[in-house]
């Protein structure tokens, strides 16, 4: 699938960033630092940033329990609620997670249109339908997959999460929907301790070399690509396998990261099938290096699309 327009759409809203207390584990600055990073780099010249509008309470149903829905609305949750979300409520919090499932429902519809798009947030795949977990309050890949669906834009969708972190809320919240094929690339001595079984799970040791990781990658999309035909893919991009993340375990390098989101961008491209992207996890103390971390992901769009 060709980007006819040769520029790429980037979601982005500067909502996205919460205030939080310092110190905390979740990078407060993250989507600014990160867009400011993209924007002082050249492949901005090939980019159209969009800004998405919050979902409706109507689309955030499909995914979400209605008693869920009112907690977060109404900052309802109760003190181990809070915890297990890992997130202090605000008003800020509430503003973000109906713009973040949005962001990723808009990167898709712009990614049918445009063969790709880049969502500045989303991953926040811990998110199950009756609560909110590891900094996830709503499930933006779920929310994205399930609306496609039922708004009849696709017809069969494909997640692949490459989080560091298993993708147990999207496995759960899509356990009931066969036309959406879930899977999940992860450390398997990582959170969440108690792993939900999507459609195809491939958990990874600790000690993984840079090689097998990028083995591993290619045998998955080989099996992917067997099990179903998607009309759009759905990639969490997650850096928190990088070597250095705070979180992550894994000893995953940047050029390997790179070489991951090249190969799963280029093998769908060559398959004509749209893909958006999200930026799920990734955890350090220096926010510029965290921002150069995600950034791979749309330096890697870019040298798909618009570099070839
Ligand atoms: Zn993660």
């Amino acid at each position: 699938m060709k980007n006819r327009d040769n520029f790429i759409p980037w979601i982005y809203h500067p909502d996205y960033d919460i205030p939080l207390p310092t110190n905390h584990r979740f990078t407060a600055k993250k989507h600014a630092d990160l867009l400011s990073l993209l924007m002082k780099s050249e492949i901005s010249n090939n980019s159209r940033v969009f800004q998405p509008e919050p979902a409706n309470k109507d689309q955030i149903q499909i995914v979400h329990t209605k008693s869920y829905i009112n907690k977060i609305e109404f900052g309802n949750l109760s003190k181990s609620e809070e915890n297990i979300l890992g997130l202090p409520w605000s008003k800020e919090l509430l503003k973000r997670a109906y713009l973040d499932v949005n962001g990723t429902l808009t990167a898709a519809k712009l990614a049918l249109k445009h063969a790709i798009a880049c969502h500045l947030a989303g991953g926040t795949h811990h998110a199950h339908a009756n609560f909110g977990s590891g900094f996830c309050v709503f499930n933006d890949i779920a929310f994205t997959a399930k609306n496609l669906i039922h708004e009849c834009i696709c017809k069969k969708v494909l997640v692949i999460d490459c989080d560091v972190h298993q993708g147990d809320g999207t496995a759960s919240i899509c356990s009931d929907e066969p036309a959406i094929y879930t899977c999940s690339m992860h450390a398997k001595n990582n959170f969440p301790l108690e792993k939900i079984n999507g459609d195809y799970d491939i958990p990874l040791d600790d000690e993984i070399s840079n090689k097998e990781y990028m083995n591993k990658i290619i045998y998955m999309l080989d099996i992917c690509n067997k099990e179903i035909s998607p009309d759009l893919v759905i990639y969490d991009a997650g850096v928190d396998v990088h070597q250095n993340d705070k979180l992550g375990r894994l000893k995953i390098n940047s050029e390997t990261i790179m070489k991951r989101d090249l190969a799963i961008l280029d093998y769908f491209k060559q398959k004509s099938i749209p893909i958006c992207t999200v930026i799920g996890g990734g955890y350090s103390e220096d926010r510029n290096e965290l921002a150069k971390r995600h950034s791979i992901i749309f330096n890697a769009a870019h040298r798909v699309y618009c570099a070839s």
